[in-house]
This record gives structure tokens, C-alpha cells and sequence, in this order.
């Protein structure tokens, strides 16, 4: 059973006096928060490796590792999402607030610690955490939407053109095989003058979706023209995306696409491309986007609907 309930938010408490764990834990606890202790630095630390905590509120003063070498370390830590910290000191100098400060603490609170203060410095921290959700969120948002085409949900040219040259570094570093496939659909043009633009739209969704479906997940499909696919497919032989191709023109032949009542079906014409573990001379991304584009256009000449080859390294002999 799912719950409508806002989730509650995690607060890590670290101080290495029992007592005042307890207090603070009741208090924070009473207002609503997860609460998880620890009794110094190091054990914050190993606590914050395994889970998410947007607040932190930690005693200065401990043994093994204190508040402000706390501090230092989670903000130099690769964690998840942003780790808003109250540093609770007993005090009150200039010099200790500012290196505290400069360890990375967000908030500065002194003992004795006030009920009503130290829940609204925690209020502060939830709105600057829930702030710098948002915008990583949204950071993310931006940079699927800047690498995908909307119609098919496929990676955009820009996407492959930047990615294909570290595919192709990988395989060369690990000397091990690297395919593409180019893929053109036959007589598109057909398609949009006799059904429509909009039935060409979802002939082209739909082709994506079945390259997708006949695929291996480590494969990458992206639009590199209008009606013109280019899938990436990473450790596999030039024999075996010779096969990819020519199983996915079987699939795309066997396509009945449903369009307003209409059903439309299609050819697709390939060129493929690819080494298996030799490296060949010159294997830079132009070199195989030309071959793939060889292959299709052989393919398209000896009338569509096809497979044609031009593998990269030199064959195995015998
Ligand atoms: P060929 O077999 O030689 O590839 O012929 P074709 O008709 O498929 O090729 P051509 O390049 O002549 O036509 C491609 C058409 O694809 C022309 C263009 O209007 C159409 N097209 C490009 N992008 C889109 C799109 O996003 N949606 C739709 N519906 N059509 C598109
Ligand atoms: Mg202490
Ligand atoms: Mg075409
Ligand atoms: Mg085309």
C-alpha cells in the first residue's frame, strides 16, 4: 500500500555524549524528523556512505574525528544530493565561527541548544535542500531533453556524434569489437504524401521502438536525420551486426503500424560497419559513418530493403 504522506525528512546527529543524543534525538523526533546518531566523525561518515542525509547536526567537540574534520570530509565526499550541516559548538569566538564555516558547515548553533531554534535552523536547511533538489532535477531534465529527439525518444545526432568517439576509444584502448548500423527508411517520402505527415511521425516512433525491442540494452539508437537511424552497438563482431541488420529488417518488414484505422507497413534499408578485435588504421568516427553510409547507399541502388557490409579490419583468413 503506497502512502499520500509527505516523506520525513532524515536528520544524523552526531555528538559523543550520550545524553545529549538522547535529547536531541526526543526533541527531533516530537517534530517529526528520522532520526539516525552517531558517536564521532568516522561514524558519521561510514553512516553517511550508506544512506541519504539532507540534515546534518554535529557536536564540534569529539574524539577520533571532530565536528569541523566532519565537515571538511562530507563536503569533499561524493555524496547524493546536498548535506545541509549545523555545527553545535560550545564556542563563541570569531575565529571558531569562521573555520567552521570554511569547513563547509552551513548553520552555526551554541550550546546550550534552544528547541525553537534549532527547528527553525533545520527549517532553513529543508528549504535550501529541497531548493538544490529542485535544480538538480531540473539540471537533469535539461540534459536528457538536450540529448534525445522528442519524436522517437531515440539520442539526438548531437548525442551520437559527441559519444560515438569515446565508444570508439574504448574499443580501441581494450583492442576489443565495435559495429554500427546506418538504416534508412524506403520511400518515406511515400508514407507522408499518401498518409500524412503526421502517420509519417508515428511510422518513425514506431520503427525506433522496434529497433529498441530487437536490440541488446548495451545497444544505442539515435536519429541522425529525418527518416535515418544510426545504432550503436558496442562489443560485437562485424558478423554479428551483420546480423543485428538483417534480423532487424526482417522485424521492420513484419511492422503493422496502426494509424487513425489505417495499418502501414515498411522497409528499412541498412549499412553496417565494424571491426572485431584488430584496430583498424585510422578508425575515427568519420571513417565509420562513411562506410555505414557506403553500405546504405549500395543497399538503396540494388533496391532497397537490404543489408550491405563494409567491415572495418581485414578478415580473418582461412
Ligand atoms: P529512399 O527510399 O530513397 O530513402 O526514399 P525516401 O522517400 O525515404 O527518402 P527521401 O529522402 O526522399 O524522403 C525522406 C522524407 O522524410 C522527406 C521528409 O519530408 C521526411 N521527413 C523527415 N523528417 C520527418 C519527420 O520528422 N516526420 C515526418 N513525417 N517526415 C519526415
Ligand atoms: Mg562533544
Ligand atoms: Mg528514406
Ligand atoms: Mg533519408
Amino acid at each position: 500500500m503506497t502512502s499520500n504522506r509527505p516523506a520525513r525528512w532524515r536528520v544524523l546527529v552526531v555528538d559523543d555524549e550520550p545524553t545529549q543524543r538522547l535529547i536531541t534525538t526526543r526533541l527531533l523526533e516530537r517534530a517529526g524528523f528520522d532520526v539516525d546518531t552517531a558517536d564521532n566523525g568516522k561514524a558519521a561518515l561510514a553512516r553517511l556512505a550508506e544512506y541519504s542525509y539532507p540534515l546534518l547536526i554535529t557536536d564540534w567537540e569529539m574524539p577520533e574525528m571532530d565536528g569541523v574534520a566532519l565537515c571538511r570530509a562530507v563536503r569533499s565526499a561524493a555524496v547524493d544530493g546536498y548535506v545541509y550541516t549545523i555545527l553545535v559548538t560550545s564556542r563563541h569566538s570569531t575565529e571558531h565561527v569562521v573555520a567552521g564555516l570554511q569547513a563547509g558547515a552551513d548553520d552555526f548553533l551554541t550550546k546550550p541548544v534552544l528547541e525553537p531554534e534549532l527547528l527553525a535552523r533545520l527549517n532553513t536547511g529543508k528549504r535550501i535542500v529541497t531548493l538544490e533538489r529542485s535544480l538538480r532535477a531540473a539540471n537533469e531534465d535539461n540534459r536528457r531533453l538536450s540529448i534525445t529527439d522528442p519524436l522517437t525518444g531515440a539520442f539526438n545526432r548531437r548525442h551520437l556524434m559527441a559519444q560515438l568517439p569515446a565508444e570508439i576509444e574504448r574499443s580501441v584502448r581494450y583492442a576489443h569489437a565495435l559495429s554500427l548500423v546506418m538504416c534508412d527508411v524506403d520511400h518515406f517520402k511515400r508514407i507522408n504524401d499518401s498518409h500524412g505527415h503526421q502517420a509519417g511521425d508515428t511510422v518513425l516512433a514506431a520503427v525506433v521502438a522496434a529497433i529498441r525491442a530487437n536490440v541488446r540494452a548495451t545497444d544505442w539508437v539515435a536519429r541522425y536525420g529525418g527518416e535515418e537511424f544510426v545504432i550503436v552497438l558496442p562489443e560485437t563482431r562485424y558478423a554479428n551486426a551483420l546480423a543485428v541488420a538483417e534480423s532487424l529488417r526482417l522485424a521492420m518488414a513484419r511492422l503493422s503500424i496502426e494509424h487513425h484505422g489505417q495499418v502501414l507497413s515498411l522497409t528499412v534499408s541498412f549499412g553496417v560497419t565494424g571491426w572485431d578485435a584488430a584496430v583498424p588504421a585510422g578508425s575515427v568516427v568519420d571513417d565509420m559513418v562513411a562506410r555505414c553510409d557506403a553500405g546504405l547507399y549500395e543497399s538503396k541502388a540494388a533496391g532497397r530493403n537490404r543489408v550491405t557490409g563494409q567491415r572495418m579490419d581485414t578478415p580473418p583468413s582461412g
